[in-house]
């Protein structure tokens, strides 16, 4: 029979980039730390779900105050509707959020999908971000949506794919669609990119 200790450890090896040593590692720390410690952990693990919500526009995690379902972002009032920008994960979106020069709206995707993939839908927000566009664009609504995906294989490829998905609009006319990877150094994940990274690779999208 699995030991707690193991037990707690195999949870801690899900983390993302935790390995099982360093799953173990965090269960010896936790042993070693005061009942006051392990309470707020344990008592802020429990609340998360109840305290946090998803967006139902751009699909961030947030704390709603009174029960809201638009984020901070998805509920001001001068927002720039004509542009919007899709990332990968919360952790990027904070990045651009703390840049302070994009004044539109953000998407975010939930993850990044292989091209062999069969159905890549079931991996990442493709048919929500396809009737999001679909909502927004026409007179005076969404014109250009920023792919701000990380430059690295699975990015590109995801890049490549969303762009086949919205190529009909595309070709219409009644969208453009730019990429921020064009501007960054091959390689660069958004999650770790300054702000001089990202106004740079902003205003030389393509
Ligand atoms: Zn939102």
């Amino acid at each position: 029979m699995e030991t707690h200790i193991e037990k707690l450890a195999t949870l801690f090896a899900r983390f993302p980039g935790i390995g099982e040593r360093q799953a173990k590692r965090f269960v010896y720390f936790l042993l070693r730390q005061d009942n006051g410690y392990i309470d707020a952990l344990a008592r802020e693990i429990a609340e998360l779900r109840s305290k946090v919500s998803q967006c139902t526009e751009c699909f961030v995690f947030f704390e709603a105050v009174n029960g809201q379902a638009l984020c901070s972002v998805c509920s001001k009032r001068d927002l720039d509707q004509g542009v919007m920008m899709v990332v990968e994960k919360d952790a990027d979106y904070e990045v651009i959020k703390r840049t302070r020069v994009f004044g539109g709206r953000v998407f975010v995707l939930g993850g990044l999908a292989p091209a062999i993939l069969k159905d890549v839908d079931a991996y990442i927000r493709i048919r929500e971000l396809r009737s999001a566009v679909e909502r927004r664009t026409g007179k005076g609504g969404l014109q250009e949506i920023i792919l701000a995906l990380s430059l690295t294989t699975l990015g590109i490829q995801t890049d490549e794919y969303i762009r086949r998905v919205f190529a009909d609009l595309v070709d219409a006319g009644t969208l453009r669609i730019t990429s921020l990877g064009r501007g960054l150094s091959t390689g660069t994940e958004i999650e770790y990119s300054d702000k001089e990274t990202i106004v740079h690779a902003l205003s030389g999208r393509k």
